[in-house]
This record gives structure tokens, sequence and C-alpha cells, in this order.
């Protein structure tokens, strides 16, 4: 999920129809409301960017959620991209059940843990070591640290439109240049945590390098989404991860690779197995923890040596390497063989042939995007290739289209900002509700004005 939500003032849409209730999610939203702010645990949930009512889900199978109202969905969102096999997948709520059984938490070190750290080690080669954590925020902020640590170096750089978690030094936006230092973009962090932080255009090497040229000496590490994913797809450009990898060793600096979204998703070796580019440290989180939450960093040997009780860089955590998520994650990991990979790659240009289409029938101006097997629908026909021209497109057109699809049975990203996952248990029933559900939402997106009504 995505710093940049751009409240549309569309509160309204969605209220249901066609025979679809959504009175009790309305309800249980009201009482959430109360008890928690916004009504969520995490800001995009509560459907600001798109208005109307959060659904409440209460049961996951297969390509599907139904919502406490007992609506299904054909469900788009997977967890926000952990649930690759589809939700409550036989070998993995067997994993679980027969870990849990076994206890829940022991805080020493277990088998379980060392199977799952081996299993991505396999699978990403320039990783040796690995750290577990629990959850994506917790994998960038210890990574960051560690880079700092062991270059003994202050300044980061990050990219616009690259999510990292609400890590305080990465929730910062550019200054006025790129030799200028990060502005904070939430109140409780300070200047001092922001102006660190080198914010700087995604897929633009030329102020990557002008940035080292100013800052090269006190630069710990440049980190970025292996491929961005949360201004909507945005695959880095031919040689853009390269030129990064250049840089950092040109100027003594640690090249942090964010596979939280990417990692095992893309691939079976996350996007490392799509460019091959090296980073010193990588992030994980999301698929391997299989929906429980487990996420963690890791990367060259000499690197990962400098952390506790290795070495000098602290980090902890009370639940990390938990014994159930663990073997979430190790389950998961273990039933994504090359015909899930292969399923997910085809489910995505399925989808993204069937947005297309309706999209291009209805007249609206459109751009389907992949960055492998993630995808997103820009509102403009022009290439998106950073935050600025995602931020271009005609935003106002996705919240009709949203409730469109919703309304139908489809739960799609509620964010013109995020990227769509699929999972690898879309099948033929479930393209079938998408595709009729499309014709009728592209009309809604069509008929859509900037000013947000319907
Ligand atoms: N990094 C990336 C690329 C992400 O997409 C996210 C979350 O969406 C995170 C880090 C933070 O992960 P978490 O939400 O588990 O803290």
């Amino acid at each position: 999920m995505s710093e940049q939500r751009e409240p549309t003032g569309a509160e309204g849409h969605g209220t249901g129809s066609a025979g679809r209730s959504a009175e009790r999610s309305r309800e249980w939203f009201e009482r959430a409301s109360a008890l928690t702010p916004g009504g969520v645990n995490s800001p995009v949930r509560a459907f600001h960017s798109v208005g109307g009512t959060p659904r409440v889900m209460v049961r996951g199978a297969g390509p599907h959620l139904w919502d406490v109202d007992g609506n299904r969905y054909v469900d788009l969102v997977s967890s926000w991209g952990p649930m690759i096999l589809g939700h409550a997948h036989p070998a993995v709520v067997e994993a679980v059940r027969s870990a849990a059984t076994n206890g829940l938490s022991f805080g020493t070190p277990t088998t379980g843990e060392v199977e799952l750290a081996q299993e991505i080690i396999d699978r990403v080669p320039p990783v040796a070591q690995l750290r577990l954590v629990n959850s994506g925020t917790e994998a960038t902020m210890s990574a960051v640290r560690l880079a700092r640590g062991y270059t003994e170096r202050r300044k980061i750089v990050k990219f616009a439109g690259c999510y990292h978690g609400h890590v305080d030094a990465l929730l910062a936006s550019a200054g006025s240049g790129v030799a200028t230092l990060g502005l904070p973009t939430t109140p409780g962090v300070t200047g001092a945590q922001a102006e660190d932080t080198l914010v700087l255009p995604y897929n633009d090497l030329a102020a990557v390098r002008e940035a080292f040229d100013h800052h090269g000496a006190d630069i710990a590490c440049v980190i970025t989404e292996a491929a961005a994913g949360n201004m909507g797809a945005v695959a880095p450009v031919p040689g853009f991860n390269a030129g990064l990898r250049e840089l950092c060793d040109r100027h003594g600096a640690l090249l942090v690779v964010d596979e939280v979204m990417t990692g095992f998703r893309v691939s079976r070796s996350g996007w490392y197995g799509i460019d091959g580019v090296a980073g010193d440290l990588y992030t994980f989180g999301k698929v391997m923890s299989g929906g429980l939450p487990a996420a963690a960093f890791g990367g060259r040997a000499e690197v990962m040596a400098r952390l506790a009780p290795a070495g000098p860089v602290y980090q902890a955590g009370t639940l990390s390497g938990n014994p159930v998520a663990v073997a979430a994650g190790l389950a998961t990991l273990r039933a994504a063989d090359d015909a899930v990979y292969a399923r997910l790659d085809e489910n995505a240009r399925r989808l993204g042939g069937l947005l297309g289409d309706a999209l291009t029938s209805a007249g609206v101006p459109h751009h389907v995007a992949y960055a492998g097997n993630l995808l997103s629908v820009f509102f403009t026909e022009d290439e998106v290739h950073d935050y600025a021209a995602a931020q271009r497109a005609e935003t106002w057109r996705f919240p009709a289209f949203f409730h469109a699809l919703l309304e139908r049975g489809v739960y799609a990203p509620p964010s013109a900002f995020e990227a769509w996952f699929v999972s690898a248990a879309l099948d033929d029933d479930a393209f079938e509700v998408i595709a009729a559900a499309l014709p009728a939402a592209a009309e809604a997106a069509a008929a859509a004005s900037r000013e947000g009504t319907r």
C-alpha cells in the first residue's frame, strides 16, 4: 500500500445495487469507526480514494472473498499481494494447523525458520544471509539502519512514488531540486528524520548521478522497489536497476532492493529472476508470509555480518520467525512451483486484456501497465514511467470504475495508485464474472466527470 492517498470527495459511491446489499458492512464499519481511527487498521482499506462503504469481509476461498452481507467477490487484491495461491489454500491451511498444534511462539530458534531462510536464499542467489521480521516496514527500516551502520554514512536515496512502508526516514517527499533534502510527508516525522533522505524521480538515472555528484561520500544506500508497484505498476526502464547498481558501486553505497511486493510473485526469484541485477540488501514480505505477519531482509554475508548479535547494528523482535507465520510462508513458497508462476503470468495478461478491451470499447483513454505480473490501469494513453506521470492520469475516472466492478462482484484495489494482484486460483468462472462486469465499469469510467459524479 502506498503513502499517496488522494481523497476524491466521491463519498456516496457504491451504496450497493444489482441486489447487493452493503447494509451489514455499513453497520460493522460504523462500529469500527467508533473504535479505530477511520475504521481501519491500514488507511487504504477505508475507501477514501473511491468513496462509499468498505466491504467487511468474513471469508476467502480460492479466487473469492465473501462479505458480511453474503456477497461474493472475485478478488483482484489478494490481501495486497500475499495470496498468490488464492485464499485458504489447503496446503497452507494444513501447515498452519499443524504448526499451531505444536505451540504458537517459543522465542527460541526453531527448525521452520531455518527452512524458510534456506528456501528464500535458494531462490534469490544474491542473498547469503537472512533475518526474519514481522512486516515489510520493519524489513526496510532494518535494512536502512544496517546500510547506514555498514557504510557509516547518513544519507539515503529513495524514489518518489515508491513506498517502502511507514518508516520515518522513508516518509519523505522531494524538496525543490535534486540537491535539496527531503521534506516530511506526514506530521510526526521531523525535518531531521527526513533531511537525510534524498527523493528523486523514478526511472531517472541522470537525477541519481547528480545526487551522487553532490552527496556521494554521504550516501549510505539507494533504496528502490525492484519494480514499482505503489504508484500503479511501473516497471524500471531498461538499464535503470543496472545503472543504480553501477552508481552505488562507483560511490561505495549499498543498493537496497525492496522486493516486498515483487518477491516470489513476479517469478520464483522475484524481480531478480527477471532482470538479474543483484542488490547488496533485499527486503521481502507479502508472498513469503503466506498471509500471516512475516517479512525478511537479507543480502551479502559481509553486510549481514554487521547485524546483532554477530555485529554491532542492533535489530530484534519478540515474535520474529514466529513458527505459525513461518509455516504459512514455507508452505506457500513450496507450493509456488513453475506452474503457479506460469498461471500468474497468464492470469495477469488475461485480466489486462479484458481491462484494455472494455476500456477501448467504451472510448476511455487508458494504458494497461505491467511490471511482470503486477498490473494496473492508468487513465491516460501516455506511457507512465514515474510518479509525476501517474498523477497526470485522469484518476477521477477511477471511483466510478471501481464501484461498478464492486457492485458486480469484482473486488479491485480501492485506489487508482495501487497495483492489481492476480492469484493462480483465478479460473474461467472468475474471469467470466470479470468479463461480465467490465463493460458497465468501462461505461461508468467513460461517463465519469472530473467533479466526481457518475
Ligand atoms: N515495501 C513495499 C514495496 C511495499 O509494497 C510495502 C507494503 O505494501 C512495504 C514495503 C511495507 O510492508 P508492510 O505493509 O508489511 O509493512
